[in-house]
């Protein structure tokens, strides 16, 4: 990507002009971030897979130093012959004014019996002005899902921001140039899990990232730097009471959630009583169950209001047929009047009636047929079909009046029609 702007040609000049990784830093690299291994066989010949070297060793050891080169091994008994590695390796330096992380890809190719092969390739530079504003000058790196891809031909050059840039180094060299923006910054060598880029940027674009770290806030400090840091906003004043009060914020997702939950409840943040509990995750938890326990509240007041609307739309839609009542002088019929009555009648005789909300479909009438005071079948009118679509009895059984009861109502269907022409 061709340099768009003053500050992205500013910064390719500069890249331009980085001096070539020293041997004496590729060297530390390799010595560093690679893991060195002596390859142990059953019979007990050992592989130094630095330099080649073989000889016999008959302990368990886990550790050795190799006779001929002298690097500490690491022993692997294993069958393996070939062993490869791939590292990322970071400079920190400073060029032209601007903040530079330096990111170099390692590869190692060890054979037993053979001296290692390594490889490496500047693949990414983060560009940072002292007040933030940064670009990225990197390899081409083809999206897939192999990690490992960078086209170690192709040029450095300005390139998008992408996550994939934000690298977090296996090791940083450790001599470092920092502008003197990071300098006074609090920034010692600590990166507290971050991307060098992550906490680098945060220190420099905005300064309660610095009060953090001169706090010793770094829990609170790694959360946001890595979440992006704005979102620190709506907490700022929260933390300020913390680090006022000397408590230092061990769990800083935890104690975010906390605070989320404070705010639902409308409590002071601005309160050490709140904002710094001596045992956070007690009172995390307390909240917790409070929360479910006003959703539980929410839920049930939720289904009252529902009841209530729906038992309005009932009255609207069948009121019409409310009052109708027949008899053949044994059996008796009537029009469910509610739709507490629907609930009642369901639950009554365990059915589905109310759960499935007939009382709702405009078509659907229930009745209810009883003796002598005992429920006996419910039933589903159609007002549409001007007939009984259901007609169930308890656990949506047929009692033995069933077919009585549905000829009752189909003799007595005129009182509904009535009503509709009504
Ligand atoms: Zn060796």
């Amino acid at each position: 990507m061709k340099p768009k702007n003053k500050f992205q040609m500013q910064v390719l000049a500069a890249s331009r002009i980085l001096p070539p990784v020293t041997e004496a830093q590729t060297e530390w690299a390799y010595r560093n971030c690679m893991q060195h291994t002596g390859r142990r066989t059953a019979k007990g010949i050992v592989s130094c897979l630095e330099c080649g070297h073989e000889w016999t060793d008959r302990t368990v050891e886990k550790q050795c130093a190799c006779p001929h080169c002298g690097t500490k091994l690491t022993i692997a008994d294993t069958r393996k012959q070939v062993f490869r590695q791939n590292e990322y390796f970071c400079i920190i330096t400073v060029c032209e004014g601007f903040q530079v992380l330096r990111f170099f890809y390692l590869q190692s190719y060890a054979k037993a019996g053979e001296k290692v092969r390594y490889f490496h390739s500047e693949v990414v530079q983060r560009w940072i002005a002292g007040n933030g504003k940064h670009v990225t000058v990197a390899k081409l790196r083809p999206m897939g899902y192999f990690v490992d891809t960078w086209t170690f031909s192709s040029t450095l050059e300005i390139r998008p921001e992408k996550p994939l840039y934000n690298i977090i180094p296996t090791s940083v060299y450790p001599r470092q140039r920092l502008i003197p923006e990071l300098g006074r910054s609090g920034y010692e060598k600590q990166l507290y899990g971050l991307s060098p880029f992550d906490l680098f940027h945060a220190l420099l674009s905005d300064s309660r990232a610095e009060t953090l770290l001169k706090a010793g806030q770094t829990d609170l400090l790694k959360f946001f730097a890595g979440n992006g840091f704005n979102r620190i906003d709506n907490y700022w004043a929260s933390i300020r009471i913390c680090i006022r009060n000397g408590y230092i914020v061990d769990d800083a997702s935890l104690w975010r959630d906390y605070i989320d939950l404070l705010r639902f409840f409308g409590k002071d943040l601005h309160s050490a009583k709140y904002v710094c509990p001596a045992d956070l995750n007690a009172e995390h938890d307390r909240y917790v169950k409070k929360k479910r326990e006003w959703q539980e509240n929410e839920r049930r007041e939720q289904a009252r209001k529902k009841a209530l609307e729906d038992e309005t739309i009932y009255k609207e839609m069948k009121s019409n047929f409310f009052g109708i009542q027949f008899s053949d002088g044994r059996i008796n019929v009537r029009v469910l009047e509610s739709v507490e009555e629907i609930m009642q009648e369901g639950d009554a005789m365990h059915t589905c009636v109310f759960t499935n909300e007939y009382h709702l479909k405009p078509d659907s009438l229930i009745l209810s047929a009883c003796m002598d005071g005992q429920r006996l079948e419910t039933v589903e009118f159609s007002l549409f079909k001007m007939q009984v679509v259901q007609c169930k009895g308890h656990c949506n059984q047929n009692s033995e009046y069933h077919d009585q009861i549905i000829n009752l109502v189909k003799k007595n269907s005129r009182l509904f029609e009535k009503q509709i022409t009504a």
